[in-house]
């Protein structure tokens, strides 16, 4: 017996210091970096990555949102208007006649979009007699193959036509490519796991189906009894349109509102028009709408609320655009219009105006792009050296790649991982097959996405990161 126990207690110690082993093993293969000098007499770098970054969710506001999110939602906005929401990452609205239904945007896929057909259908059978696209964008027209049965018209603008030959044509290869980085997915296997999964479907591969009827400027149609007026405005894309149905004092505003600051400048894509999009909010606010439904939120309803909030949208998206044009015209740079422009305290406290989708200095940037050339007057980006030259004589000035990864290191220690990115960057540009320094940043990239408040941004750097590993093939 004495003996069994004996054994016993062995054997486990012995599995104890094999996982042990087999930590400090795994630990450090996949942990520690290390470079040889340049100069013989240096010191070799070494290179432990900081521990993985936490993903910050600082209010309960906040909290709140993401949990909000995730929860899906068939929204009854008024009698005959529904709204599915969080089936997909873009809303789809039902809005019923006496005979038949109008569909208003179709989500990204049509897995989502079935499964928000099935909830419709417990509330009605009626045929689906037409869908209207808001506007091109891949969340709003990919899943229309699942709305098709009873071969509804699709209605969209013209302009959005040409948009979509566009986006699903020639210009698709980069599009997709954005996408994959803006929404934080590009080279996954190097990424570092994702800190929740809103377990959305994605729309890659996914069937088109053209619009049937286009028009410009402005359309009406009756389904049975019901008018509906579509107004083109632009704003969130080129040919973006707005619905007004008078008899329920309903305005469907595609993308023009949403509960985050606008995001006016798409950092990868064309830049989009700012003075479209505040027409479009005074459009709808001319209208005076009883009730709001929007393509990514849960709807609004009461006048004076409505009012309330588009006219805010509105006016903190005019005096962005109107400081932005300002410094334009004070010639001005760009980075200095970025430094200078804030949002004043009277929208930024304004829940519905957080920097969460949308951001104050990417509009700035996209105003800025869309409205003046690439050159800024100053002589330097005229004609610069070609990527690399001014690094290798950094580096040369400094004492080497060695002198310029430690401080990047030191800096990263502290917690200033955009100066640790941009001190990594100068080893990458001069020495591209620098592996420890595109680790370095890859690790800054990280803690600068986990510490965002911008669903875009952490997007941006997740990928980003993915990308400077896998080019180091170094997993994390
Ligand atoms: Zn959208």
């Amino acid at each position: 017996m004495k003996m069994k126990i004996i054994i016993l207690i062995a054997f486990i110690i012995l599995i104890l210091i094999a996982v042990w082993l087999l930590n400090v093993f795994t630990f450090k293969r996949i942990q520690i970096l290390s470079r040889t000098p340049d100069i013989p007499e240096a010191a070799t770098i070494q290179y432990t990555p900081p521990p993985r970054p936490k993903f910050s969710i600082p209010s309960r506001q906040q909290l709140g949102n993401v949990m909000a999110m995730m929860k899906k939602t068939i929204e009854k906005v008024t009698d005959g208007v529904y709204i599915a929401n969080n089936y997909a990452f873009g809303n789809v609205i039902m809005i019923e006649t006496s005979s038949g239904l109008v569909i208003v945007d179709t989500t990204e896929n049509a897995k989502s979009a079935r499964k928000i057909l099935s909830e419709f259908r417990k509330i009605t059978d009626k045929p689906i007699k037409t869908i209207i696209y808001t506007h091109g964008h891949v969340d709003h027209i990919f899943g229309t193959p699942v709305f098709m049965e009873d071969r509804p018209q699709i209605i969209s603008t013209r302009t959005t036509v040409e948009f979509l030959k566009r986006e699903q044509g020639w210009m698709n290869p980069y599009l997709k490519l954005s996408r994959r980085i803006q929404s934080g997915r590009a080279d996954e296997a190097y990424a570092m796991k994702m800190p929740i999964d809103i377990g959305f479907e994605g729309f890659e591969g996914e069937t088109l189906i053209w619009p049937t009827i286009t028009f410009d400027g402005f359309y009406s149609f009756k389904q049975d009894d019901t008018l509906f007026e579509l107004y083109e405005t632009g704003g969130e894309a080129p040919g973006h349109l707005i619905i007004w149905i008078p008899q329920k004092k309903l305005v469907v505003s595609g993308d023009l509102f949403y509960p985050s600051f606008p995001n006016l400048s798409t950092p990868m894509l064309a830049a989009r028009s700012p003075e479209d999009w505040i027409k479009g909010l005074e459009k709808i606010i001319s209208l005076n709408p009883e009730y709001l439904a929007p393509c990514h939120a849960l709807s609004l309803s009461g006048a004076e609320e409505i009012l309330t909030r588009l006219g805010n949208y509105r006016n903190a998206t005019k005096y962005v655009f109107d400081e932005t044009i300002k410094a334009i015209n004070q010639g001005k740079t760009v980075e200095e219009a970025v430094s200078d422009i804030r949002l004043p305290e009277n929208f930024t406290r304004l829940p519905y105006l957080k920097e969460y989708y949308g951001r104050v200095d990417w509009a700035v940037r996209g105003i800025y792009h869309r409205y003046t050339g690439w050159y800024d007057g100053r002589g330097t980006n005229l004609n610069p050296l070609p990527s690399g030259h001014l690094p290798r004589e950094i580096i040369k000035l400094s004492g080497g790649v060695d002198k310029i990864l430690a401080y990047a290191i030191e800096a990263q220690k502290r917690g200033e991982h955009q100066l640790a990115v941009e001190l990594a960057d100068i080893v990458i540009k001069a020495h591209p097959d620098e592996k420890i320094a595109r680790v370095i940043k890859s690790y800054s990239l990280d803690y600068l996405g986990y510490g965002a408040q911008n669903l875009n941004m952490f997007g941006f750097y997740r990928s980003a990161a993915a990308m400077e590993r896998k080019k180091a093939d170094y997993k994390p």
